[in-house]
């Protein structure tokens, strides 16, 4: 594998702005829900974009990326992992797109944390590489908030039984909730009913405290409704290629 190519120095720059922007977005909006800046993780969503701007962000502290197709992800990651040597111990992968189930093995092998669980079929598949790969994978389960199931994610009626059953497949921790806001509703609302379902869900699994919400356009609403991860690409790393989603 050949080395990624650096970010140049005018790459840099931008991204030291655009994080230093996102930062102070992330303090206000946790001042304003009068909740430690601690308590809400970011995860640079860099898909689309190049391994070099990547270890740019590792380089002004970042620790969590996210990427949503796997292919491009695992090239991606092996390739930071090269450039990083010991130190890509501490940059952890997430995954956040739609996963098929064919593709969970490869996800499993690089992932920490998958946000995007919502079928049975992919918890198997799941198990079974983080298994093959001595990994423990951490899980959050993907709700529809819209009902719409071709943005993914399981109906909250559905959560309970995926919840056991992902707390009870080897190599995989239930870590919590994720969801995306429906385009059409304010994300207040859909943020609210997520931080429902995560309390329901606490009741009967109390390790699965995290809430993946928010991402450029709408982190101040995830934030204030109790996100502890909020997912942001655009407003960190510019636009993405038209083709891309
Ligand atoms: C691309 C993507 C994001 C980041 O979206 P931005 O609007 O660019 O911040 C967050 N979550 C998921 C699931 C994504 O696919």
């Amino acid at each position: 594998m050949t080395d990624p190519q650096p970010a140049d120095a005018g790459r840099r720059a931008e991204l030291a702005s655009a994080l230093t922007a996102l930062e102070g977005r992330l303090a206000a909006a946790c001042s304003a829900a009068g909740r430690p800046r601690a308590d809400v993780r970011l995860v640079a969503v860099t898909k689309t974009h190049p391994a070099g701007d990547v270890l740019a962000l590792v380089g002004l502290g970042v620790h969590d990326v996210g990427e949503n197709r796997d292919q491009e992800a695992a090239a991606k990651a092996a390739a930071v992992r090269q450039a990083l040597g010991g130190a890509a111990a501490d940059l952890r992968w997430h995954f956040v797109g739609a996963l098929q189930t064919n593709k969970a093995a490869s996800v499993a092998s690089y992932a920490a944390l998958v946000h995007s669980v919502d079928r049975a079929a992919l918890v198997g598949a799941l198990s079974k590489g983080a298994v093959r790969a001595d990994r423990t994978l951490g899980v959050l389960l993907q709700v529809s908030l819209d009902g719409d199931p071709a943005r993914g994610g399981a109906v909250a009626a559905d959560l309970p039984a995926l919840a056991d059953l992902v707390a009870g497949s080897p190599g995989l921790r239930l870590a919590g909730v994720m969801a995306v806001a429906p385009r059409e509703a304010p994300p207040e609302r859909a943020f609210a009913e997520l931080a429902g379902l995560a309390a329901t869900l606490r009741a009967s699994h109390p390790a699965a405290v995290e809430i993946s919400a928010g991402m450029s356009g709408d982190l101040e609403a995830a934030v204030a409704a109790g996100a502890t991860y909020v997912r942001v690409g655009t407003a960190l790393l510019g636009l993405r290629a038209p083709l891309s989603r």
